[in-house]
């Protein structure tokens, strides 16, 4: 039993719009889901991805209007790694955020920035066998795009602490981090020395980071979290996934989600996103729902 690598990454924003505009426009993912916020559905609830959706490439965002800026500390991740193809993808980005005045600069192997909130990113050309997650996008080559998620970085003061949970989650310890890899994918969970100031949750902080697990072993994946001491949520069906939450011992909230049943259970592939979806259950307060949220345009549905 292993977990597939990372599955989603959930952040905050407090524009939508701006959101779209840069995870689309400027980074070049597709907006696979435009939904709220199951436990608060008068908030978006944005999935980023690429052309399929899938897992691994799915960095999504609660949108709360006016938030103020959140900051990264102990307990919670700071900065999310991208594989991307090859040095030359390193370039293409240097060159394309430069051009859209996006400041980027290159560290080790990597290429850093921000998002408009201060969400902090990485591109990495990972050597990994993994099937690249790509999306389409008029100005990005398919060679040179994000290919999906490699690895969260989070702060922890003394990360010790989370080694028999990691363990317990069959998370192995590897040069660069703690690596979850299954038969068809991996990715790594690599703890910083956290910075003085405490973290606050807010616009541009990560809230938690969800780990993919085949449909079949999603129970057995708690069973586990609970005999290593954490104490996980009952599974919640989230629609397009099952889930179940729990923090780890370093403070970061961790989700095991399952893989499928995908973006696809209520619009077709090729229209993803394009409409507000609320799943079943929150449907008979699409009325309200809409009054109370400003529209948000996925650059796809313009287009057409
Ligand atoms: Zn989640």
């Amino acid at each position: 039993m292993k977990l597939e690598g990372i599955h989603h990454i959930t952040a905050i924003t407090a524009d939508a719009q701006r959101n779209v505009d840069f995870y689309t426009g400027v980074l070049g993912l597709r907006l696979v889901k435009k939904t709220v916020n199951q436990d608060s559905p008068t908030v978006y609830h944005l999935f980023f991805a690429d052309e399929e959706g899938d897992p691994g490439a799915d960095l999504t965002f609660f949108e709360y209007p006016g938030a103020a800026p959140g900051r990264a500390g102990a307990g919670m991740v700071h900065r999310i790694v991208w594989r991307v193809a090859s040095p030359e993808a390193l370039d293409f980005w240097d060159g394309r955020l430069g051009a859209l005045g996006i400041e980027s600069r290159r560290e080790g192997e990597g290429l850093r920035f921000a998002d408009p909130e201060g969400l902090d990113h990485e591109l990495l050309a990972a050597d990994v066998p993994d099937a690249p997650l790509i999306a389409d996008h008029p100005e990005i080559p398919p060679e040179l795009a994000l290919q999906g998620f490699h690895a969260v970085r989070a702060y922890a003061a003394a990360p010790a602490a989370s080694a028999a949970l990691l363990e317990a989650l069959e998370f192995e310890p590897t040069e660069s981090g703690w690596e979850a890899r299954g038969p068809e994918r991996g990715g790594l969970y690599i703890y910083d020395p956290p910075p003085a100031e405490r973290g606050i949750q807010g616009a541009g902080s990560v809230h938690h980071v969800a780990w993919a697990s085949i449909p079949d072993e999603h129970m057995a994946w708690r069973d586990r979290a609970i005999a290593a001491g954490a104490r996980p949520t009952p599974e919640i069906d989230r629609f397009y996934f099952k889930s179940v939450y729990f923090r780890e011992p370093s403070g970061v909230l961790f989700e095991v989600a399952t893989i499928g049943p995908g973006f696809t259970v209520d619009e077709p592939l090729e229209h993803l996103g394009e409409k507000l979806s609320l799943p079943p259950a929150f449907e008979h307060l699409r009325e309200e729902v809409e009054t109370n949220l400003r529209p948000v345009v996925n650059p796809r549905a313009a287009q057409r």
